[in-house]
């Protein structure tokens, strides 16, 4: 068990970038100096010398339990700890706030709503027109998730690419749980793609293996003993579209048509956007389809860089990346949930700092547009 903690560690360690190690750098320093200031604090208590010691900034602490959601009950005695709640948005008050603003019933998606008392904590209404009772989460992807007082801990977890068993220990979850939750949490983000890709954009496909990972019965192939033969695999084509401000669209593709890719980019590229990608039949039609200038790379004829600026390098160091991630953090994915690791690797690898105050923020807007959503 020690040892695949460790492993983990190792893994997350890795995957961060420089800026994120100087923010773990700052959080343990901080670490080090609060504790030996509490030493400190405790040896005038026993000397019994009255001294003023200066807090930690707000900042500091906000880092520390931002970053190192495992050390979440750290410095719980300090007063300091009336700091935090201003500084990291409770998910659930969050979400119950926004609902409130603009109620509407999940059933029938009318909103002549009324109050309808409390329960367990939360505001429950009433449906004027068909009756039903619910409360903001009814029919959500957090319905039914319990310990709402812990979710903030684990979505900083996942901020920095927390496994689950190391997840399902730091914040006192069981492993299903922690399963449960990481997938509740993605599934609300899960189609959150760039609104628009603009400028130098990048578009190429890459390949993932066909993975039934944790899936024990109805495989539609015979289960692989310890077999490792990449031909055997069925493959899965994921797109990836990045511009150079780290605004990502990505999907999952039927198959590798301009159709197919249509699909996903349509509206989302920008007539005024260049895009550069592999001198491929269906890029050529999906320019033709979307209207946006083409920069084609004969990568095969190892043509990699057109006019010093329009390559397909950046988007190519995200597959990598994606896939580094996918196999070295969490051995591989079911390709069930692969648009969850794809969603969420979009945040991380995002234009804005991906923390757990941007999560939370993130994950409540989807309560803030109940009437976009329901029309
Ligand atoms: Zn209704």
């Amino acid at each position: 068990m020690q040892y695949e903690l460790f492993q983990n560690f190792i893994n997350s360690i890795s995957l961060l970038t420089k800026e994120q190690l100087v923010i773990l750098e700052c959080a343990l320093s901080n670490i080090r100096q609060d504790s030996s200031e509490k030493d400190e604090m405790r040896e005038d208590a026993d000397k019994n010398v009255s001294v003023s010691v200066k807090p930690p900034s707000a900042a500091g602490a906000f880092e520390t339990t931002t970053f190192l959601p495992g050390f979440e009950s750290y410095d719980s005695e300090s007063s300091n700890k009336k700091t935090l709640p201003a500084a990291v948005p409770d998910l659930e008050t969050n979400i119950l706030s926004h609902f409130a603003e603009c109620p509407q019933c999940p059933k029938c998606q009318s909103q002549k709503i009324g109050r309808w008392g409390f329960q367990s904590g939360r505001q429950r209404y009433h449906c004027n027109t068909c009756n039903a009772t619910f409360n903001a989460f009814t029919g959500t992807s957090l319905a039914r998730l319990r310990h709402p007082e812990k979710w903030n801990g684990y979505l900083a977890g996942m901020t920095y690419s927390m496994t689950l068993r190391p997840a399902a220990k730091a914040y006192g979850i069981n492993l299903k749980t922690s399963f449960r939750w990481r997938h509740r949490f993605l599934e609300v983000i899960n189609n959150d793609q760039a609104e628009e890709l603009c400028g130098i954009t990048e578009l190429d496909e890459t390949m993932f293996r066909e993975s039934f990972k944790g899936q024990r019965k109805g495989l539609p192939r015979p289960a692989r003993k310890r077999s490792n033969d990449p031909t055997k695999a069925g493959k899965v084509p994921v797109m990836v579209a990045r511009d150079r401000q780290c605004h990502t669209v990505d999907g999952i593709l039927k198959d590798e048509s301009a159709d197919e890719l249509c699909r996903h980019l349509n509206g989302r590229i920008s007539i005024e956007a260049t895009v550069c990608a592999d001198a491929l039949l269906a890029h050529e039609k999906l320019a033709k389809k979307l209207g946006f200038e083409f920069k084609e790379l004969v990568t095969s004829k190892g043509q990699r860089v057109l006019e010093g600026i329009y390559h397909i390098q950046n988007v190519n160091a995200y597959h990598s990346g994606l896939k580094r991630w996918i196999s070295g953090v969490f051995h591989g994915v079911a390709t069930r949930y692969l648009p969850h690791y794809l969603a969420w690797r979009r945040d991380i690898s995002g234009a804005v700092e991906f923390n757990v105050d941007q999560f939370v923020r993130r994950i409540s807007e989807h309560w803030s547009f109940q009437l976009l959503k329901g029309t």
